[in-house]
């Protein structure tokens, strides 16, 4: 029936609507994902067939598409992102006694990364426009037990990757980028995954690229690296005999059916980033002026993974938008540094502690309609009057 759901929709005291259209989910993934099924229904086909479930052939398909989309020599699918980034620390050497600086606002994967090697997390503010990390405070992080900087790419945003290059450069340190939330961006024209010593994707299903379970990936153009990182993530054996383990390794791996899914997604997640940016560039045009969407750099070419904004009071603004049955998220409440987790790491960084209570996650996925989007900024104007 067209338009039902505006008949009937419940309203409050006042006969104010408070239901006035459809659901909009936060992320709608069955939607996302339909116009691949025929692709992975065929190459699950294919698998079941082969029975290589691990180490199929489709593997280093994916690997050697995804190095080539990211502009980078080498990619090792591992087990999942937060893997791909405890992975790269340790074939870097970095572990016990060494200092990781890192943005205080990311999902705590990064840090947990960080401290499963034996190093140490130091956190550091971010930039209050963007929300990444400030490549002032990563200069004056540095000590002489730095090891690595860790540059995140939240949001689908790159961090200022040219700053933080000419930071390490001049103290010596490795660049790793966490691009969990930035699978195509670009910073000065680079890729995402083509900047720093390597990088760190997760194709955890509401990805920009996401699998149909958990799934990773190391990139870089370090050969040896990628020769260390492969090693430690299949048992620290050796590549001529399988049964010789040099390393303390571990077991992370992207399996056939995941990489299968992958490489049937892959030559359409620009056409994906695309509609991401355009649902990005009609919440910019049509959000009320007290509901500031986050900056973008002007050397910067985001895949917006979130549509983050700031409100003056989120409790407000969330109850609302519930009660229109829209979807909504909070990237992040607290920041790590403030986690219980990490409370021995505790610093204090007024930028990021500004912005928590106030950053708000609106809808956004590549089928989002324009028309949804609309929706959207109307019940969210309404709770800023
Ligand atoms: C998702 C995410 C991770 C972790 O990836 P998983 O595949 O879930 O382990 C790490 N960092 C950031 C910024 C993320 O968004």
């Amino acid at each position: 029936m067209p338009g039902a759901g505006r008949v009937g929709a419940p309203s409050d005291r006042s006969g104010r609507a408070v239901n006035p259209g459809p659901a909009i989910p936060f992320l709608d993934l069955q939607a996302v994902n339909a116009e691949y099924r025929f692709g992975v229904e065929l190459a699950f086909k294919t698998i079941l067939d082969h029975g290589r479930f691990v180490g199929g052939p489709e593997v280093e398909e994916f690997e050697q598409e995804f190095a080539a989309y990211c502009e980078a020599e080498v990619c090792v699918g591992v087990g999942n992102g937060t893997d791909a980034i405890e992975l790269i620390l340790a074939g870097l050497g970095i572990g016990r006694g060494d200092e990781v600086i890192l943005p205080a606002n990311t999902f705590v994967a990064t840090a947990e990364a960080v401290c499963a090697v034996g190093a140490r997390p130091r956190f550091v503010d971010v930039l209050p426009d963007t929300l990444l990390i400030d490549p002032a405070a990563v200069a004056d992080a540095v000590n002489s037990s730095t090891a690595a900087v860790i540059a995140v790419h939240l949001f689908g945003q790159m961090a200022d990757v040219a700053r933080l290059r000419s930071i390490t450069e001049r103290f010596g340190l490795a660049l790793l980028e966490d691009a969990a939330q930035a699978h195509g961006a670009r910073f000065g024209g680079r890729r995402a995954g083509s900047v720093g010593n390597a990088a760190a994707f997760s194709f955890y299903p509401g990805k920009n690229l996401g699998a149909f379970g958990d799934g990773g990936a190391v990139v870089t153009s370090d050969r040896q690296l990628a020769a260390r990182v492969r090693r430690f993530a299949d048992h620290g054996r050796s590549v001529d005999d399988r049964h010789r383990h040099h390393d303390r390794g571990r077991n992370s791996r992207l399996d056939s059916i995941q990489a299968a899914v992958l490489t049937a997604k892959l030559p359409e997640l620009d056409r994906a980033n695309a509609s991401r940016n355009g649902v990005m560039a009609h919440y910019r045009a049509n959000l009320p002026e007290d509901c500031i969407p986050v900056a973008v750099d002007p050397e910067s070419e985001p895949v917006h993974h979130l549509a983050v904004v700031q409100v003056p009071d989120r409790a407000r603004t969330t109850a609302v938008l519930s009660a229109a049955k829209i979807g909504w998220g909070v990237h992040y409440p607290i920041p790590c540094h403030r986690q219980p987790a990490f409370a021995e790491f505790a610093e204090h960084l007024p930028e990021v502690e500004k912005a928590a209570p106030r950053i708000l996650s609106l809808p956004m996925f590549p089928t989002l309609a324009e028309r949804e989007v609309e929706r959207v900024c109307n019940v969210v104007k309404g709770t800023l009057q």
